[in-house]
């Protein structure tokens, strides 16, 4: 099996991001001149432009608010996956923010571990951390426990 492409855990940008995952947090970037939250990182404020941020904690639940379901081709080291889920999370804290990322039924679950037909927008997920790599942790996303994976 080919490894996975990993994030650059070194970007100036996303580098705090990678450091709390390593840590088992979820966090978002906040602007220290106006408050304004964002994600993906950006080198500046979005709202005012300033270039003046910091890594909050996020809680780490939310919910899909849109997925979709990659056949193929995909990345190397995905090919042996497909089908699989990718969802976008509306994080309950942050309801501004949407999160790309993978939906796994256990943490360290492969990422098509969880069946398509078991998806559905609204599905109430929390974060869970995966170590690929001695730098690198991935945030991924299970069902809530309270949640059923049976159609
Ligand atoms: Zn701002």
């Amino acid at each position: 099996m080919t490894a996975i492409p990993l994030p650059y855990g070194d970007d100036p940008d996303t580098k705090g991001f990678w450091d709390a995952a390593r840590e088992k947090r979820l966090v978002v970037q906040r602007c220290k001149a106006c408050g304004h939250c964002q994600f993906p990182p950006h080198p500046f404020c979005a709202r005012c432009a300033r270039d003046e941020t910091e890594w909050v904690d996020a809680s780490g639940r939310g919910q899909v608010w849109s997925f979709g379901i990659a056949h193929g081709p995909t990345l190397p080291g995905f090919q042996d996956l497909v089908p699989y889920p990718m969802i976008v999370v509306e994080l309950d804290d942050h309801p501004s923010i949407r999160m790309v990322g993978s939906l796994v039924a256990a943490p360290d679950a492969p990422i098509n571990s969880v069946p398509a037909s078991a998806i559905r927008i609204g599905l109430p997920v929390d974060v869970t951390f995966t170590a690929v790599s001695d730098d690198i942790t991935l945030p991924r996303w299970m069902p809530r426990a309270s949640e059923s994976l049976t159609p």
